[in-house]
């Protein structure tokens, strides 16, 4: 059986009070709730997240790595390891606003993914389609080279670690989610992608939805059987939301 799992991405938002004021807010209601919980942050809050995280369960996280395991002469660049060291214990590989906006590609995502597992960090790798692509009728097509990059590219090892978020574009920031149908058969797809080539690996990978989860959508979405929680982002940086939203994992 997997666990359902959410995870925050704060995105380029956040400061030092909102930190605070999130952390004791799911101090006090994360235990009570029945899915894991993570929280992606810029870099410079990490460190500040867990120690105001600290007894509530919840993992800090941040949100992109250097391909580069080894320190060196890359200047700017932040590796796993550094992250680790902060108390990050998970990492977002692969965002749509990465791929698009800082030219990150398939083998990159393979390499970032692979650098995460290498520190520890458990990768949450995303996926997705354009809207051009999705009215186009590529989703599949789409999906399937984005999985086959990362089960050609990938270690065996990190593809068991992975969580996989799959996340259309066209839902991110838009207030448009996918409808339960629609994430329910692109989970499905994507899962049976993976289970063409290990069964039980596809069996075990969480398979987190992304785009616009909102309180009023979640439960509709989570109920998909292929659907194991979600990635959310705007809805992540109030503690109501965040919490609401795990609320609707039973
Ligand atoms: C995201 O940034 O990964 C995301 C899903 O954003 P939002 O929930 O705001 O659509």
């Amino acid at each position: 059986m997997r666990r359902q799992f959410i995870a925050g991405n704060w995105k380029m938002n956040g400061s030092a009070e909102q930190v605070d004021a999130f952390g004791r807010a799911l101090v006090e209601a994360a235990p009570a709730l029945a899915c894991d919980l993570a929280v992606c942050v810029p870099f410079v809050y990490i460190e500040r997240l867990k120690r105001a995280l600290t007894g509530s369960g919840v993992a800090p996280g941040a949100q992109n790595l250097s391909d580069q395991v080894e320190p060196g002469a890359f200047t700017g660049e932040i590796n796993g390891a550094m992250l680790a060291d902060c108390g990050a214990r998970y990492v977002v590989v692969g965002h749509s606003e990465r791929r698009a906006m800082y030219g990150e590609t398939d083998e990159i995502v393979v390499a970032k993914a692979g650098a995460a597992l290498a520190a520890g960090l458990t990768p949450i790798v995303c996926i997705g389609e354009s809207l051009e692509q999705r009215e186009a009728d590529e989703t599949e097509n789409v999906l399937a080279r984005q999985i086959g990059a990362l089960i050609n590219g990938c270690k065996r090892e990190t593809l068991e670690a992975m969580v996989l978020a799959y996340e259309p574009i066209w839902a991110i920031g838009t207030g448009r989610s996918a409808t339960p149908e629609q994430a329910q058969s692109v989970h499905a797809f994507v899962r049976s992608q993976i289970a063409d080539w290990d069964a039980t690996i596809a069996d075990s990978l969480p398979i987190l939805y992304g785009g616009s989860v909102k309180p009023d959508n979640a439960s509709a979405l989570f109920a998909g059987a292929d659907v194991d929680g979600a990635l959310v982002g705007g809805a992540s940086l109030k503690a109501d939301s965040f919490v609401d939203i795990a609320r609707a994992i039973d």
